[in-house]
């Protein structure tokens, strides 16, 4: 049983994929356009996407740019566009696989077992986050930043850890400092404060420009890869 988010405008294709899809025991939700596709992606937290690209509001490609940057939720393109550069444009944009309607439903299936199974062994083997050029190896405590090697300390690799591993999500100070330091209590605030400025300059960036940390005011830090220009 697997969490469907299908972002699909066409009803005809939609209840397509929705019944082929529950016949496998799935749970499938529909959204009909790409800004509740990208609610639901966040609000649901599915276990895989199916992005169709010809959406009425948002192009499919912008849809896909503006996920990656919160989330690393499996996503499966869908399209009847079978030229080279639209598919080459979503692998480029962080879509895992893609389909070209029409398509199977055995064939449906199967890439999404494929795409799955391949997620599943990326987040078994490591202990290794990936968000966008940054990359942070837990067991060798290295990262990398657009194929540079940073040299972190200590603390500021846990707090870069922490941070990563739940990246597109938005963590507090009080749990940095419990996590960290060993503080659930409070009272590093500013030990906080310092490492992240330390973080920031060794990626390149600062709290007004931010690019990987950014800081929800009053709230803590969510780290999500930098937005694409284009956006
Ligand atoms: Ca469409």
């Amino acid at each position: 049983m697997t969490r469907v988010l299908v972002v699909e405008d066409d009803p005809a294709i939609g209840r397509l994929l929705r019944r082929s899809l529950a016949d496998r025991g799935d749970v499938v939700t529909v959204a009909i356009d790409g800004a509740s596709g990208l609610a639901l992606a966040v609000q649901d937290r599915p276990e895989i996407v199916l992005l169709d690209l010809g959406l009425p509001d948002l192009d499919g490609l912008q849809v896909l740019r503006m996920l990656r940057a919160v989330s690393q939720v499996p996503v499966i393109v869908v399209t009847a566009q079978d030229d080279d550069r639209t598919v080459v444009e979503a692998l480029d944009n962080g879509a895992d696989d893609y389909l070209l309607k029409p398509f199977g439903s055995d064939q449906l299936a199967a890439r999404i077992r494929a795409v799955l199974r391949r997620c599943a062994v990326g987040a078994a083997s490591g202990e290794t986050v990936r968000v966008g050029e940054l990359e942070v190896d837990l067991a060798t405590r290295q990262v990398s930043c657009e194929g540079h090697a940073l040299d972190l300390s200590r603390k500021e690799f846990d707090l870069l850890w922490l941070l990563a591993s739940r990246s597109g999500e938005v963590v507090t100070k009080r749990e940095m400092l419990a996590d960290v330091w060993g503080l659930p209590f409070g009272g590093g605030d500013r030990t906080v404060d310092v490492h992240l400025s330390w973080l920031r300059r060794k990626l390149g960036e600062t709290a007004a420009q931010p690019r990987y940390l950014h800081t929800v005011r009053g709230v803590g830090v969510r780290l999500s890869a930098p937005a694409s220009e284009t956006l």
